[in-house]
C-alpha cells in the first residue's frame, strides 16, 4: 500500500530497528516504547485492522501469534510474561493503518507494571 509506512518498512524502503523478519512478517522496535520491551510485529500483507481480517487470512493470524511466541522466547520475556494488544481502529487507539500486534513486557517488578499493583497480587500484603 502506498504510503503506509509499516509496508515501508517491510519493503525495507524505511528504516526500523528489525528484531525479526522470515518471508511473511516483520518485527521491529516501537520508536517511542511504553515499556522496557516493546515490538511491533506486522504482516507484510498490508491488511488495515483487525476489522479488516477475512476467512482467508486466518492462518495468518494463527501465524502471527506463533511469531509473537517465538520472539517473546528470544528476547527473553516469555517466563516473565508479556501482553500482546491489538488496538483497534481510532476509538481503539490505533493511529497506524496497518495491521500490528504489540508486544510488552520487562518490567522489572509488578510496581513498574502500568496496570498491576502489588496490592492487586495475591498473597502480597
Ligand atoms: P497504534 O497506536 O496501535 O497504531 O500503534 C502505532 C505504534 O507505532 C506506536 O506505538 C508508535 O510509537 C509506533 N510507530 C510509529 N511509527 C513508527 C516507526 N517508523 N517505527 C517504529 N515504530 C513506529
Ligand atoms: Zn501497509
Amino acid at each position: 500500500m502506498k504510503n503506509c509506512i509499516f509496508c515501508k518498512i517491510a519493503k525495507g524502503e524505511t528504516s526500523a530497528e528489525v528484531i525479526y523478519k522470515d518471508d511473511k512478517f516483520i518485527a521491529f522496535k516501537d520508536v517511542n516504547p511504553k515499556a522496557p520491551i516493546h515490538f511491533l510485529i506486522i504482516p507484510k500483507k498490508h491488511i488495515p485492522s483487525v476489522n479488516h481480517l477475512k476467512t482467508r487470512d486466518k492462518k495468518l493470524i494463527g501465524e502471527l501469534f506463533l511469531v509473537a511466541q517465538k520472539i517473546a522466547r528470544k528476547q527473553g520475556v516469555a517466563k516473565s510474561g508479556y501482553k500482546l494488544v491489538f488496538n483497534v481502529g481510532k476509538g481503539g487507539g490505533q493511529l497506524i493503518n496497518h495491521l500490528h500486534l504489540h508486544l510488552l513486557g520487562g518490567w522489572t517488578s509488578p510496581t513498574h507494571h502500568p496496570t498491576i499493583k502489588e496490592r492487586d497480587i495475591p498473597g502480597m500484603p
